[in-house]
């Protein structure tokens, strides 16, 4: 399995993208940063997103996917049903673009949306998807993805503390999470459900509590404005719990 970050920031200018990962060329994870990262052969590649929320940062790009779309193709889009709602009503209607639901015809359209639901695995290109709910701001779901040979990961998306629910259910190789914001915003992190260093270090030991062993860590939506300070608590965190956390940025490509 080869999973490519193409978006690492939780805001994009003209060296950083909003939340997007590739897995195997097929199958993104998040749309934040998609088009913008991946020439028109690659995007015409891609068969299915799957969407842990609705914000516009982890969206933005499905209507331009949408327009460089081979005609006679479909992409899947998958989401919690309350994304998808969202999703459509205020970005994908007609109104705002076209609608690519149902165009060029509604038998063969570029789009399809496609609800999942949580600890309801199913089966996406030879990989096992299994959706796990986590507590942002609005309903989101994290995914754990698991390939044929058994090696997994889990995406968490945006995501506030509070993942032993998950911890219970999943034992990945790979951990890609968020951290949002510095350890002094831990009040408002708390409130807007997104992490710090502080609360990740929390999450890494419940889950070693829970699964007695670490998987390997890469953090992404990191704040672009304080990048030198979130390094040095990542840094600390990893000092802490005895292990690496990596840093993720556009363009790293993990074989796992
Ligand atoms: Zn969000
Ligand atoms: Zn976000």
């Amino acid at each position: 399995m080869r999973i490519e970050m193409l978006g690492a920031h939780n805001t994009e200018t003209d060296r950083v993208r909003l939340p997007c990962l590739l897995v195997d060329d097929v199958i993104a994870l998040d749309a934040g940063g998609l088009t913008a990262s991946l020439p028109l052969e690659r995007q015409r590649q891609i068969k299915a997103v799957l969407l842990t929320h609705h914000h516009f940062d982890h969206c933005k790009d499905l209507i331009m996917l949408g327009a460089n779309s081979l005609p006679s193709s479909t992409v899947d889009i998958y989401g919690l049903r309350d994304t998808l709602e969202t999703v459509y009503l205020y970005l994908l209607d007609g109104k705002l673009y076209r609608d690519y639901t149902c165009w060029p015809s509604a038998e063969n359209p570029r789009m399809k949306l496609k609800p999942v639901s949580p600890f309801q695995p199913f089966l996406l290109q030879n990989l096992e998807v299994l959706p796990l709910p986590v507590s942002h701001s609005v309903p989101s779901a994290g995914y754990f993805i698991k390939a044929e040979g058994g090696k997994s990961f889990f995406y968490t998306g945006d995501t506030g503390p509070g993942l032993e629910g998950c911890w219970e259910r999943i034992a990945p190789d790979l951990l890609v999470i968020e951290v949002t914001h510095l350890n002094r915003a831990q009040k408002d992190m708390e409130r807007l459900r997104h992490m710090t260093p502080g609360m990740l270090a929390q999450e890494l030991m419940e889950f070693r509590k829970a699964r007695d062993y670490l998987p390997r860590v890469i953090v992404g939506h990191l704040p672009v404005a304080y990048e030198d300070e979130m390094r040095e608590e990542i840094a600390a965190v990893g000092k802490q719990i005895e292990m690496e956390i990596e840093v993720g940025y556009e363009g790293l490509t993990i074989e796992l």
